[in-house]
């Protein structure tokens, strides 16, 4: 079924009775070309990328769980591609020139608001390093822009600009990043998976890779064993427990994430702020509830859920920017699974078992590139080989010393 406006209205004249379902719920088959492991933003945009730009569509994505229910629904739905690195910068901007034109490609509703994404600073060095970053997107064609305090009071007048315990010098701004429906994208990718062909199984846990002579064959599964001549591991926080199971070790942590929505009010912001110094950061969804963050849980966990005093220490941080928000009563809180990779950089890339393929390390930042790992992720498992965008992005760089470490701390000579 297409979308469109007049859909939309014929169906308000007719009781709203012919809205089919966005997908099928099929048995799983005995055999496929490519299994998925994990319903995520990045698996279903894997399989909507084979089915759509490869013709490979006999493909099942296997979900514990339920589409939507893991990281791709519980982010803060933060898009920007204001990274440093070449690697990354080029990675991100192909993802953000997949948002941009997402929605008319899967013709689904993700609220992409292109509202602009402001990282403040407070001190000389801090605006050094992040004109550095601004510039180096400049350079790869991306937008930035360094803001000064009165441009930025401006825009965001709740910022504390008289008495803050870190004063505000300015900010880097990406005016085409922004925010999109976290679990729309899970049901736009689904739906425009499933309508090219491609089984989407939810409530089937992989238990176990199946491998012969080197090669995957298939994998064990809470509904059956299933063969495959390719399967594709894209379980986000659940990555190391699942590569284990191909006797895979990474260099790959699980910590909690959490995120906590406030009660609706007025617009009161209409941009997103972060405020690296403080472990903080915030945007108002649509419905008005504001909508922030933090940093990660300091111990690896697999909990979904938060705790109290990461809770507090959030807060803290929002009240060091904008006190104005004290008055505003919390509605809820959850927590997430990160892959924490060393480097902070994610895995794209082929395994040592022929037809086995790891996509993970996403850390806190994977929402906003599930649309070019899925792309690129495609590329990998249809050609067998990464596409340039990816290449960078294997587990061998730590062996090698190629890591990818956005802060740039240690030498890195050999990046452009
Ligand atoms: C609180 C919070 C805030 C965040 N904010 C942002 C943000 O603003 N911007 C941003 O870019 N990123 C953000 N992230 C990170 C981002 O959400 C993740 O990096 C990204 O969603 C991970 O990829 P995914 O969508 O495929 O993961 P998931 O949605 O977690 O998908 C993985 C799926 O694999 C399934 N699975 C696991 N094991 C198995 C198994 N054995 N068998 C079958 N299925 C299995 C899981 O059930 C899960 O559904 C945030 C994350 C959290 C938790």
């Amino acid at each position: 079924m297409r979308y469109s406006a007049l859909s939309v209205l014929w169906q308000g004249l007719t009781g709203h009775k012919g809205w089919t379902r966005q997908w099928r719920d099929p048995e799983p088959k005995k055999e496929y070309d490519v299994i998925i492991i994990g319903g995520g933003g990045h698996g279903l945009s894997t399989a909507y990328y084979l089915a759509k730009l490869h013709g490979i569509t006999n493909v099942a994505v296997l979900e514990k769980g339920w589409i939507g229910g893991g990281n791709v629904g519980r982010n803060t739905t933060i898009v920007r591609s204001n990274y440093m690195l070449g690697p990354n910068t080029h990675f991100y901007e192909k993802s953000m020139k997949l948002w941009e034109g997402l929605e008319q490609d899967f013709n689904f509703n993700a609220m992409v608001s292109q509202r602009g994404v402001i990282n403040l600073f407070h001190s000389d060095p801090q605006r050094d390093a992040f004109a550095r970053r601004g510039n180096a997107m400049r350079m790869a064609g991306i937008d930035a822009e360094l803001l000064t305090p009165a441009q930025l009071k401006k825009m965001v007048p709740i910022l504390d600009f008289e008495n803050a315990r870190f004063p505000i010098q300015g900010g880097l701004i990406q005016r085409r990043g922004g925010t999109v429906r976290h679990d729309a994208v899970a049901w736009g990718y689904a739906r425009g998976a499933d309508s090219r062909g491609v089984d989407i199984i939810q409530n089937c846990e992989v238990k176990n890779i199946l491998r012969s002579g080197g090669r995957v064959t298939g994998v064990e599964t809470s509904r059956g064993t299933i063969k495959a001549k390719k399967v594709a591991m894209c379980v986000a926080g659940h990555t190391s427990q699942v590569a284990a199971m191909a006797g895979i070790k990474l260099p790959i942590e699980s910590h909690v994430l959490q995120a906590f929505v406030s009660e609706g009010i007025k617009p009161l912001i209409d941009t997103v702020v972060t405020f690296g110094a403080g472990h903080f950061y915030i945007s108002q969804s649509d419905k008005g509830g504001l909508v922030y963050g933090g940093d990660l849980d300091g111990y690896n966990s697999y909990a979904q859920r938060g705790n109290l005093p990461m809770m507090e220490h959030v807060m803290a941080g929002g009240m060091a920017v904008m006190p104005a928000i004290g008055r505003v009563r919390m509605l809820r809180h959850w927590g997430g699974i990160m892959d924490m990779s060393f480097d902070g950089s994610p895995f794209i890339c082929k395994t040592d078992t022929k037809g086995l393929y790891l996509n993970g390390g996403w850390c806190y930042g994977g929402f906003k590139a599930a649309p070019a790992s899925g792309w690129c992720y495609a590329h990998t498992i249809a050609n067998d080989a990464p596409h340039p965008l990816n290449e960078a992005f294997t587990v061998d760089r730590f062996k090698k010393g190629r890591m990818l470490d956005e802060k740039g701390v240690g030498p890195n000579p050999w990046i452009q």
